[in-house]
């Protein structure tokens, strides 16, 4: 039996039979062309490029059918990439000027490129470079007239293994067989991995060199919450798993009489149950989960892998449908948090070339300084609050002054849209997520100006903590346990109910069971947690006894070491 430590892309167990993808290592002979054919070649380089434009028409159809139409803005980044001087101009530069074939040109340009990905420090854009590959093999198998290696020969059920999948290739697995794939290489942020989580394929990346280790046959676990795969495992480990994968598959089916279950806990106290909202992709999850509103919409997707903004009409329809479809639920529609690793292909003069792009030009920052996108962000907001009740929540709020201008411009558009004859409600709550510590700190002044409050623990405590979210390097030191987290959650909770308002935490931290418990015990009142999570955080919640948990939490703002918390936690959990 053996046991390799990779990188989980995307939960769940497999169990099967491999089927190790060949290497595609494909050879490119320098060629060089007479004068009199460079044409010919530039043209053959043409007809390829038209072919690729085809396949990526094609791979949209299949992508808009299986997963819709935010998934399908993956084959956008690649038409852009297509469109690349770097492709366009360059390959041909090279076969005019080094009279050579198209096939060589086009590898000597990418692999310039791949030597300026590979030196970048950021896993996400290192990461790109994947997409980057997935159209140059494309160009290259029309120019050798090559196919691409099917995966039409699985006939049982298997675990793919392959040095490497591009974003395409994830496509065509579900419909072939597979149960789940391992690969040498990839990260967590790849577009793969974000695919393999959307088709709910387990799936463990960055094993190095798993395909030399596995032949095709041979037995796999693919355990996909832990980033394991295990080679030839014993029979012993075989039915731990098959007992894991059963287990959580019963467990799925009994959360499901929890969906429209009120979330009480066994001692009668109300949470409220929120859920958070990431692509309108997801609008249909959210509503059969039948909580209690959206607390976080996450509109940013609405502005990235594009080149120019979301119009106010293309807008107003999307949160108009949500405010529909969760009415007479609240909506909490966040303004776009473009920045950080969230780039976007605007064109928007600042958040480029950032040496620490997390606090760089980023969320309320940037939308403050070109205005005009925040302003039409607002309008298209407060056209859909009409047809329900929407809340409008600002991101990366650090000072007051930010607070005040954005505002202003939201003042603004009410002002304006109500003189163009709309009838707005009476109040469309504006608050801020606390997310910055600076917000943390000024809390009770910001609760004089703000309708009400959002922590965001995800960035908060990669400021508070000074861990860059993102950053493999630092992860171990990302920690949510943090005596210092805690104490700042629990300053957060008190001032606010001061004010009379109640808490809401919209980070990960809700979707984490263990940390469940802990925001209870400190009296958060309202949870907004991801779709995947949300059944079994309500289970959580119907077992936690408040005053039990109040007694915990106060003993653990006395410890001042995160792995005692974590025991307490652990101690709680086991009861
Ligand atoms: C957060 O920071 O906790 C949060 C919810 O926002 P995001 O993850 O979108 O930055
Ligand atoms: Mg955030």
């Amino acid at each position: 039996m053996i046991v390799i430590k990779g990188v989980s892309a995307s939960p769940g167990i497999a169990i099967g039979p491999a089927f190790v993808l060949e290497n595609e290592e494909i050879v490119i002979n320098r060629v060089d062309v007479p004068k009199a054919k460079v044409a010919a070649e530039l043209k053959r380089f043409r007809g390829a490029l038209e072919a690729t434009h085809r396949d990526l028409d094609a791979a949209e159809a299949k992508v808009l059918k299986m997963l819709g139409k935010e998934h399908a803005r993956l084959i956008d980044t690649h038409r852009l990439i297509l469109r690349d001087p770097l492709i366009t101009k360059d390959v041909p530069r090279r076969i005019r000027a080094e009279k050579v074939n198209a096939e060589f040109a086009l590898s000597e340009s990418l692999e310039v490129v791949n030597q300026a990905f590979e030196k970048m420090q950021d896993e996400f854009f290192r990461e790109r470079r994947h997409d980057l590959f997935d159209v140059g093999k494309r160009l290259l198998s029309h120019l050798l007239k090559q196919e691409k290696k099917s995966l039409a020969g699985v006939r049982a059920p298997s675990i793919l293994v392959a040095r490497n999948l591009l974003p395409s290739d994830t496509l065509n697995l579900k419909e072939n067989n597979i149960l789940g794939f391992v690969t040498d290489l990839g990260g967590k942020t790849s577009h793969t991995a974000i695919l393999a989580q959307s088709m709910e394929i387990p799936a463990v990346v960055g094993l190095s060199d798993a395909s030399h280790r596995v032949k095709t046959g041979d037995t796999v676990i693919l355990d996909g919450e832990q980033g394991l795969v295990i080679i030839h495992p014993s029979p012993e480990a075989v039915e731990r798993y098959e007992g894991l994968r059963r287990r959580s598959l019963e467990e799925e089916e009994s959360l499901e009489r929890l969906r429209g279950a009120p979330a009480v806990t066994a001692d009668g106290h109300k949470v409220r149950m929120t859920v958070n909202l990431d692509s309108i992709e997801d609008l249909k999850t959210v509503t059969a989960l039948k909580g209690d509103g959206i607390g976080l919409f996450r509109t940013e997707y609405l502005f990235l892998n594009r080149t120019t903004a979301p119009g106010e009409e293309e807008q107003a329809k999307v949160y108009t449908q949500v405010a529909r479809a969760l009415d007479p639920n609240p909506v909490v529609i966040r303004t776009a948090d473009i920045g950080g690793d969230r780039l976007s292909q605007l064109g928007l003069e600042g958040p480029k070339n950032e040496a620490n792009p997390f606090m760089g030009l980023r969320g309320i920052r940037l939308f403050l300084r070109h205005s005009d996108l925040l302003k039409t962000q607002l309008r298209a907001i407060l056209r859909a609050s009409v047809h329900g009740k929407v809340h409008v929540m600002l991101p990366m709020v650090s000072s007051l002054r930010e607070l005040q201008s954005a505002r202003r411009i939201f003042v603004q558009a009410q002002q304006e849209l109500e003189a163009e004859g709309l009838e707005l409600p009476k109040k469309v709550p504006l608050g801020i997520m606390v997310e910055i510590p600076s917000a943390a700190i000024l809390l009770d002044a910001f609760l004089e100006e703000a309708d009400f409050i959002s922590i965001g623990t995800n960035d908060l405590i990669q400021y508070l903590l000074a861990v860059d979210r993102i950053n493999e390097e630092v992860a171990h030191l990302y920690d949510p346990y943090h005596p210092a987290v805690l104490r700042v959650l629990e300053g957060i909770v008190q001032t606010t109910h001061k004010h009379g308002k109640k808490v809401t935490v919209c980070g990960e931290m809700t979707s984490d069971p263990k940390a469940v418990p802990l925001l209870i015990g400190l009296g958060v009142d309202v949870l907004s947690v991801t779709p995947r999570m949300y059944l079994r955080v309500k289970q959580i919640v119907r077992g936690c006894r408040v005053e039990e948990l109040k007694g915990a939490v106060a003993k653990a703002l006395r410890m001042p070491d995160s792995d005692q918390i974590r025991r307490l936690l652990a101690e709680l959990e086991g009861r």
